[in-house]
């Protein structure tokens, strides 16, 4: 099962929040690359499976 969650990082916006407010590049979002969602995949429940 997989999940799109809104970065954290970049808050959805996809630009990298560190980056210099006066330069004209924009920096991507390191944990988004861009995209300004993360794909989370659910660890818990497949470790749970294998506990079981
Ligand atoms: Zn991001």
């Amino acid at each position: 099962m997989m999940n799109l969650e809104t970065c954290e990082r970049c808050e959805g916006s996809g630009a990298d929040p560190m980056q210099a407010l006066f330069d004209d590049d924009v920096v991507l979002c390191v944990e988004c690359r861009g995209d300004g969602v993360l794909v989370a995949v659910d660890v818990v429940e497949e470790r749970m499976l294998l506990s079981a």
